[in-house]
């Protein structure tokens, strides 16, 4: 099965940070800042020190929307503040929020300020939320199944839009959310310093950041090995899950163009060597599709790659998208395929995605807005 996967990564397209630069707009965003440089901010307002807490605590407890709402603020502090920078609806201006009744999720998108749209999902799941963030504005990595690169990367965020995502959804739910995952538009480690910089500002004590533990944000790659290796030495209790896919190197060849340049007799060492010196167990993602790589032979090839060190698999039943012709196995298929795995010692899980209805998989909602603002039609399928 060929999956009309042309693009194929050179070398020198993949550096760590590599998407372009965005347009230049006229002021950064308040979220770009740390606590340090708030304070200066504040003084070069003409304001005392503590008004910079007050500042914080508009930003990270109360997830204030604009300046205007910060009402404990002197007006003349808060109209300097609009001139210097850009605040929560500033940085991301809300365009549309879709709902789906049943599951419950709820997906975000936002502009920018230079006009490009980035999409943030929440996921509830029992008592939890997890807000899943996005790293960038499309996507360089091309992975045959996933909507977020069908248009290629435009941009990267920069590290205030990554925050402010998290703080848009605290806002809509009235708290704090519970988990983070880098599972959104982008590549979070073709993106990284930006990308380590906004966790942790999410991990950092209220109300400097948003006090989310360290262990509840999760970094997703689609197996980008320089940050895999850079990510090991950071000293952090962050999770990291890796997008996997494919057991041998034919069959992943054929889904994500990456493993062109570090294919699995790079990334499994790489994984393992963060096994090793962080302590820390890798969740490797597997989509499955069907008749590609859900049958008894990629099970068993699976358990041979991951059994020599400990692991965790998260089988995903493929999420249709109007672009890729892979079809979803059967309820049945993925069962079987995650009870070989349980019964040759790897420990699987399988989740049903969730919120289809609402163009959960990713980048759906910000391609079908795109399109529409293109004029183009937009299909049942991919709206
Ligand atoms: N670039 C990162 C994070 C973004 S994608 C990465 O690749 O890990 C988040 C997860 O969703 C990845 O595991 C990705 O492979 C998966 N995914 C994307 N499109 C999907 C689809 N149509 N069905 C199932 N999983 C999908």
């Amino acid at each position: 099965m060929v999956f009309g996967v042309e693009t194929m990564i050179s070398p020198e397209e993949v550096p760590l940070e590599m998407a372009p630069p965005g347009k230049p707009v006229a002021k950064p965003s308040i979220f770009d800042l740390d606590s340090d440089e708030r304070v200066k901010l504040t003084e070069a307002c003409g304001e005392k020190g503590f008004r910079s807490r007050q500042l914080s605590e508009w930003l990270f407890t109360r997830y204030a929307g604009g300046f205007g709402e910060m009402l404990n603020l002197p007006k003349a502090f808060r109209a300097r503040l609009a001139e210097r920078c850009l605040d929560l609806d500033g940085t991301l201006t809300p365009v549309e929020t879709a709902g789906e009744a049943s599951s419950g999720t709820r997906k975000i998108l936002s502009r920018l300020a230079d006009g490009e749209l980035v999409e943030t999902v929440l996921i509830p799941a029992k008592d939890r939320v997890t807000v899943c963030v996005s790293s960038q504005v499309g996507c360089g990595f091309h992975c045959a199944f996933c909507a977020s690169g069908l248009n290629g990367c435009v941009r990267s965020l920069t590290r205030g839009e990554i925050v402010a995502q998290v703080v848009r959804a605290a806002r809509l739910l009235g708290r704090r959310p519970d988990r983070i995952v880098f599972m959104g538009i982008g590549e979070p480690f073709a993106n990284y310093d930006n990308t380590l910089w906004a966790a942790r500002r999410m991990n950092a004590p209220e109300p400097d950041g948003l006090g989310i533990g360290a262990r509840h944000i999760t970094f997703s790659t689609c197996g980008v090995v320089p940050g895999i290796k850079r990510f090991s030495g950071e000293g952090m209790q962050f999770e990291l899950s890796v997008s996997l896919h494919a057991p041998t190197n034919e069959l992943r060849d054929r889904l994500m163009p990456v493993n062109k340049h570090w294919n699995l007799d790079v990334l499994i060492p790489a994984c393992r060597a963060y096994t090793k010196q962080t302590g820390r167990i890798i969740t490797f993602e597997y989509t499955l599709v069907a008749g590609f790589n859900d049958g008894p032979e990629q099970a068993r090839e699976l358990v041979r790659l991951l059994r020599p060190f400990p692991s965790r698999v998260n089988l995903i039943p493929l999420n249709p998208v109007a672009e890729f012709s892979g079809k979803t196995p059967s309820i049945r298929t993925c069962e079987r395929f995650r009870d070989f795995l349980m019964r040759n010692g790897i420990n699987a899980t399988l989740r049903q995605s969730r919120g289809r209805g609402v163009n959960a998989s990713c980048g759906q909602l910000r391609r079908a807005r795109s399109l529409a603002d293109a004029g183009e039609r937009v299909t049942e399928q991919n709206r």
